[in-house]
């Protein structure tokens, strides 16, 4: 494998779709056919491999990437996932089983975003963990979709949405519009500079940044990864507990944003609603919201409720009584 005549550094944080991603704009290739040429098989369509792939490389595709690139082989192995293996369970049960099962709480597709990190045009790793809801560097809620076309991927666990553009600027949209009425027509992107997005309505409360620092101090390589891990298992069963006794547990949250989770539990129950008991109802209880906002009020609850002294006494408290109704 030749090393490719220009490249880039990665930026410190980003992933291994986004310097993809930046690099082949700026070769002028599509990300499909770099991905190809980088010998990533498989990667950015929808097989099970590719999601286990963009998570972790074995030895042999880290140095083909490296060697093509011109980075060093810990700046390619930094652009994947590997480093949070340990410290965030559904990393590593994806890569356990090689991709044959997606997780609600690892977002693939369509990470959410900072629009003031995205001016470098970097795509950051931690956009696609659903706890990572807050930028503590500017110090704002991440933007859950684009503002313009606000559409999620049809397929949620494509790495990247139109592999095959090559005119589309690592910042923009990649999102496909419907163009219902001349099917014989080219589909176009969105094409919105997701970087230049309006940041005014994300201010964020100065407890639930705190509570960010917090989360993303547990995905530090110093922190104990069975430490951390243990966390994140634990609040994602608490979540799915306050969930399940709504509106009994709405004491719990952040009173700004009492009504922001009522309204997403109400929507999540009527759309996707299943009987007590069964995988799909306990989906709707466990999946982190994509709004920033509701997944921070649901997470910091779950938090409170996990570190507290009485967790065994609080509990039932809460869950005696499982016939929720609205807040009205
Ligand atoms: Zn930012
Ligand atoms: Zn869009």
């Amino acid at each position: 494998m030749h090393p490719l005549p220009r490249s880039l550094d990665p930026i410190a944080g980003e992933s291994l779709v986004s310097y993809l991603q930046r690099l082949a704009y700026r070769i002028d290739v599509s990300p499909l056919h770099l991905a190809r040429i980088a010998g990533l098989h498989g990667w950015l369509n929808n097989s099970p491999p590719a999601r286990a792939i963009s998570l972790e490389l074995g030895r042999e595709q880290l140095s083909n990437l490296a060697r093509l690139t011109r980075v060093t082989l810990k700046e390619a192995e930094e652009l994947t996932f590997s480093s949070w293996k340990s410290h965030y369970p559904p990393i590593k049960n994806i890569i356990a089983d090689n991709g044959s099962r997606s997780d609600s709480w690892l977002f693939a597709g369509t990470p959410r975003f900072c629009p003031r990190c995205l001016d470098r045009g970097a795509w950051k790793k931690e956009w696609s963990l659903p706890v990572v809801f807050a930028c503590s560097e500017h110090q704002i809620f991440l933007h859950a979709v684009c503002p313009q076309c606000a559409r999620l991927s049809e397929r949620p666990w494509q790495l990247l949405q139109r592999p095959n553009d090559h005119t589309l600027h690592p910042a923009q949209c990649r999102q496909t519009t419907p163009d219902l009425a001349d099917r014989k027509r080219k589909s176009t992107a969105c094409g919105y500079r997701l970087d230049r997005a309006d940041i005014s309505g994300l201010g964020i409360d100065p407890v639930l940044l705190d509570f960010q620092i917090a989360i993303t101090r547990r995905l530090n390589p110093q922190s104990a990864p069975e430490e951390s891990g243990a966390y994140f298992t634990d609040l994602r069963l608490i979540m799915a507990l306050i969930n399940s006794a709504w509106p009994h547990t709405s004491t719990l949250i952040h009173a700004e944003l009492v009504k922001d989770v009522d309204a997403y539990i109400q929507s999540e129950t009527k759309t996707r609603s299943g009987p007590l008991g069964s995988p799909q109802r306990y989906r709707i209880l466990s999946d982190p919201p994509r709004d920033a906002r509701t997944c921070a009020a649901l997470m910091q609850a779950a938090d409170a409720l996990l570190l507290s002294d009485d967790l065994p006494e609080s509990l039932p408290r809460f869950i005696d009584s499982p016939s929720a109704e609205s807040l009205g």
